[in-house]
């Protein structure tokens, strides 16, 4: 327990809220699936970064969150991660199908960015992964919902464009990022966002704020 305590503030983690698990401190604890594992040992990674230590066995429990640490701290992997152990949980894809996972984002190249995180662990399992995003052609992006993916990562626009339409549904949505969601706040994004997150039926909540 002191230990615990030791941990959390030499790393300034603070936490707050109920029954908050203890931080996971190397890689192998957190029960990733080993090609998971094996990317992170690729990428030279030595150790969870404080949001991710203190992220992950949050929502590998199924907790909603809100966690906030500086830019450049791992808050990407902190969901994604989890998000795979959640993914590989459920029934198989099937025809028709929409996304177990969805992440909204502020930006296209956040969204980009995200996916390409998503694509380097996800090739290993065969999750798919499709960015949704505006200001770009809509064909390609309904190709690759037709076909099925197991995570969306989105601007809220576009994504609503392709509900209406029917390209995707939040059906099996059970895994909900809104990442920087303070920056989509401030961009105006609520309406759009709360428009969304109606459609999803059960929500696994985990929202990441970005402190700039
Ligand atoms: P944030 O979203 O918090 O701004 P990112 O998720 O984009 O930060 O991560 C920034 C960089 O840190 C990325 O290049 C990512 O691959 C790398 N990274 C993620 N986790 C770790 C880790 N545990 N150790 C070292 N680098 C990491
Ligand atoms: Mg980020």
């Amino acid at each position: 327990e002191q230990e615990v305590t030791m941990y959390r503030a030499t790393r300034e983690i603070t936490i707050e809220g109920h029954d908050v698990p203890k931080p996971i401190r190397i890689f192998q604890e957190a029960n990733f699936p080993d090609y998971c594992l094996e990317v992170i040992a690729r990428s030279g990674f030595v150790e969870p970064t404080p949001i991710q230590s203190q992220g992950w066995p949050m929502s590998l429990r199924g907790r909603d969150l809100i966690a906030i640490a500086e830019t450049g701290s791992g808050k990407t992997l902190a969901y994604l991660l989890p998000a795979f152990v959640h993914i590989s949980a459920q029934p198989r894809l099937a025809q028709g199908d929409g996304p177990v996972v969805l992440v909204l984002a502020p930006t296209r190249e956040l969204a980009v960015q995200i996916q390409q995180e998503a694509a380097k662990f996800g090739s290993y399992a065969n999750i798919r992964s499709t960015c949704i995003y505006g200001g770009a052609p809509k064909g390609p992006q309904i190709r690759d919902l037709k076909r099925g993916v197991e995570i969306i990562i989105a601007t809220p626009g576009r994504l609503i464009d392709m509900l209406e339409a029917q390209h995707t549904n939040l059906k099996r949505v059970t895994y909900l990022v809104l990442d920087e969601a303070d920056r989509m706040l401030d961009m105006g994004f609520e309406p759009q966002i709360r428009k969304i997150v109606s459609q999803v039926l059960i929500i696994f909540h985990l929202i990441s704020f970005t402190v700039i």
